[in-house]
């Protein structure tokens, strides 16, 4: 069965293919024209299932199964901000780097030059007979500047735990092994893999 993905977020879909590359796993802008999704949802859980069943509500097609990454970062020294606004939090129209500018700065104005930190990924499975969630977290330290161009969106302002180096500097494959998105994966997996 084919893994639809309810997201145009290239960061995400690259690391959702990787870390799914025993299925088909297709964006759904490959399948239907993109078409906006409102998350006013008020969690990560909510947001995630509203892009999932709206992207299965469009494809009109019953075997197949959705899934959707809801996703932030949430800084302590800023009261858990950005949080489910990750994506937004730079303003409408602002892109990964506004944000990650945006967080850096406002981390800076807060008075302190790191912050504990964390990302959380809520994953939803929609198909015809159910919807399901997970989640996965990674715990690390929210710097004032960047280092390094890998991965996307706040991972150059991002040392996980046990690191000195933030996601931007580090290899890849240590972000593939300990992300949050990685292991809400690892739970969704067990279930799709119980799908039949
Ligand atoms: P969403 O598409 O509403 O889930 O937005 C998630 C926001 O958080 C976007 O701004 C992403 O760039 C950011 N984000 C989510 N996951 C990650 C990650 O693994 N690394 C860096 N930024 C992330």
């Amino acid at each position: 069965m084919k893994l639809v993905l309810a997201t145009s977020n290239k960061g995400k879909v690259r690391e959702i293919k990787e870390l799914c590359s025993e299925y088909e796993v297709i964006p759904y802008g490959e399948l239907i024209k993109e078409f906006e999704i409102v998350e006013d949802g008020d969690s990560f859980k909510e947001n995630a299932l509203i892009k999932a069943r709206a992207v299965f509500k469009a494809l009109g097609n019953k075997d197949v199964i959705v899934i959707a990454d809801d996703s932030g970062i949430s800084v302590d020294a800023l009261d858990g901000d950005p949080g489910i606004y990750s994506a937004r939090y730079g303003g409408i129209n602002a892109d990964d780097k506004d944000n990650l500018n945006k967080l850096m700065q406002n981390i800076k104005e807060s008075g302190v030059s790191s912050s504990p930190a964390y990302y959380t990924a809520a994953i939803a499975i929609v198909t015809k007979n159910s919807e399901q969630s997970v989640h996965g977290w990674m715990y690390g330290t929210a710097l004032c500047e960047a280092r390094g161009e890998g991965g996307f969106g706040y991972d150059p302002m991002f040392i996980p735990l046990g690191f000195d180096k933030t996601l931007g500097e580090l290899d890849a494959g240590v972000k593939k092994e300990l992300s949050h998105r990685s292991k809400a994966l690892d739970l969704a997996l067990k279930i799709i893999k119980s799908i039949k």
